[in-house]
């Protein structure tokens, strides 16, 4: 759960404000000059949160939602077009190219796919030890002995059996704990993961989220949890916030929005949760069509092609987040009629 700080104010690690990200649309020559202008993908438009310091925050959408770019821009992977990031209260636009590369120990990541993300020429040993070199060339002595104790941590087991591997030697499953070590062996504060075990066995996921959920105990992090499945969401986030079209519809404590969720996307997204009992049935069906195209995204409300309780002027007027529970925003005009 997350931390309060004395004053009783939440302990912020991470500051997001009206963050943008849209990336120019490759044209021809000729489309340029006969449109005069170029287009963009609004990837991220304009998305404002917090993470506490302590918790696993959550990010989820359907897939072109804008949660994973955000999640980028949220560690500075890649530069906002628009909008601030404060990490630990520190502005990461003011930082100079070597002072980002020393923060970047403070920031880790887990990607979806551990086969791309492992050089498949570098040992497991090699490969968990990468980070060490970079930010603690000092402790090169040290190196191999820290490798070994987090590939322990981490369930990669006895060490020394794995060390020397190559990460076409072992499961998926043990790739993406050697991920997990590479990652964490920097002594990370903050560790970004996006979509962790979505390659990963069924047979395997629960016990990688509970290795996570055990390590962040362990080693004091700070969780921002990517992820297209509110069902594993459920099982890992204190809170989450519900994207579409590049654009946070809904935040607030995870329970608080799983019971009451009060906007008609997340309500769809939740319904649309398979339920474990073959007796029960889903109350409701994702609405129909896709996500609009992000290079012209619809007026007003960005969910109103798809909304099944759209008004007239949900396509004229654009909803920004309110809060109408506790700590619980809902970007929608009409989120009352769902307050109980
Ligand atoms: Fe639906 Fe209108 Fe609410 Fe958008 S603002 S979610 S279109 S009711």
């Amino acid at each position: 759960m997350s931390n309060i700080t004395n004053n009783g104010k939440p302990d912020n690690l991470v500051e997001v404000e009206n963050l943008k990200k849209w990336f120019p649309v490759q044209k021809s020559f000729l489309d340029r000059l006969l449109t005069g202008h170029l287009d963009y993908i609004r990837a991220v438009d304009g998305v404002t949160f917090a993470i506490r310091r302590g918790e696993v925050f959550g990010l989820a959408g359907e897939s072109g939602s804008g949660k994973t770019t955000t999640g980028r821009l949220a560690i500075r992977l890649i530069d906002p077009t628009a909008g601030t990031v404060r990490f630990d209260g520190v502005d990461l636009a003011t930082l100079s190219r070597e002072e980002l590369r020393k923060m970047r120990r403070r920031m880790q990541v887990i990607f979806q796919d551990p086969m791309a993300s492992l050089n498949p020429r570098m040992s497991l040993g090699e490969g968990i030890m990468h980070g060490l070199k970079i930010h603690f060339p000092e402790k090169s002595n040290l190196h191999r002995e820290m490798t070994m104790e987090i590939m322990e941590k981490v369930g990669l087991s006895p060490a020394r059996f794995f060390y020397n591997k190559f990460p076409h030697q072992i499961s998926g499953g043990q790739r993406q704990r050697v991920v997990i070590a590479r990652a964490l062996i920097t002594s990370p504060d903050l560790v970004m993961a996006d979509e962790p075990i979505a390659m990963a066995d069924v047979s395997v996921r629960a016990l990688l989220l509970d290795l996570m959920i055990q390590l962040k105990q362990e080693f004091n992090l700070t969780y921002l949890f990517i992820t297209h499945d509110l069902a594993t969401a459920k099982y890992i986030c204190d809170r989450i916030g519900i994207m579409y079209l590049g654009q946070l519809v809904e935040i607030g404590e995870l329970r608080e929005v799983y019971t009451y969720s009060l906007h008609p996307y997340t309500q769809a997204l939740l319904a649309a949760v398979p339920v474990p009992n073959p007796h029960k049935r889903r109350t409701q069906a994702m609405p129909e069509g896709e996500i609009p195209n992000p290079i012209n995204p619809p007026s007003g409300c960005r969910f109103h092609p798809r909304c099944p309780i759209a008004r007239d002027d949900c396509s004229k007027i654009e909803p920004n987040l309110r809060e109408l529970r506790p700590d619980h925003w809902v970007a929608c005009h009409y989120a009352e009629e769902f307050l109980k």
